[in-house]
């Protein structure tokens, strides 16, 4: 008994199935729901995918997602230019700024060093946080990764390839639960984690 949905649905759940916490399952849930609900749904997502895909860039300063280049937190001037935090994904940015607990500007890494799946330095957009900092106008560069191995390793490796700088390296104080991902944290501890940054 081949079900088969046709081959256009077949494909849209399998490429539903690829995203983060959604599998086979809830990818054919999901695709039911968007058919089912065809005007307030399918039709408007297709629209926002097709958008983003055509108008979403990196910003070439910060490394964020935005419509612009520079993007809008990079092209803000009532933030402090002296001030960077440095995130491995964007989502942490988003969830830094949810929380609204930093004024400064944001470097995005794409990732964290890992030798278990070959990721180096070069990988990462470590060469655009060095020249970054080597202006000299950078006071402080607050490393707000994970608590993870990797994340302890970028950290170490990022404090010593910005030593000489002139900035401050610091990263953000514990509450950030150990393999917590900052995406998940409520915006009252990263306020607290934020606040209570300590040298890294
Ligand atoms: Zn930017």
């Amino acid at each position: 008994m081949a079900a088969s949905a046709g081959p256009e649905i077949e494909r849209l759940i399998a490429l539903l199935a690829k995203l983060p916490g959604l599998g086979p399952r809830s990818a054919r849930r999901a695709a039911l729901t968007l058919l089912k609900r065809r005007e307030q749904l399918l039709i408007p997502l297709a629209a926002a995918i097709q958008e983003t895909a055509d108008k979403v860039v990196s910003c070439s300063v910060c490394g964020a997602p935005d419509t612009r280049d520079p993007c809008s937190i990079c092209a803000d001037t009532h933030r402090d230019n002296g001030l960077i935090c440095v995130v491995e994904e964007a989502g942490a940015l988003w969830a830094m700024e949810r929380s609204g607990a930093f004024r400064g500007k944001y470097h995005v890494l794409g990732g964290l060093l890992s030798a278990l799946d070959g990721v180096g330095p070069e990988a990462l957009r470590v060469a655009e946080l060095v020249g970054r900092c080597r202006g000299g106008d950078v006071r402080e560069v607050v490393l707000a990764l994970p608590a993870t191995v990797d994340g302890q390793t970028t950290a170490h490796y990022l404090s010593e390839r910005l030593a000489g700088s002139g900035a401050e390296i610091t990263s953000l104080a514990r509450g950030v639960p150990v393999g917590g991902d900052l995406d998940w944290l409520d915006d009252g501890t990263i306020v607290q984690a934020m606040r209570a940054r300590r040298p890294a």
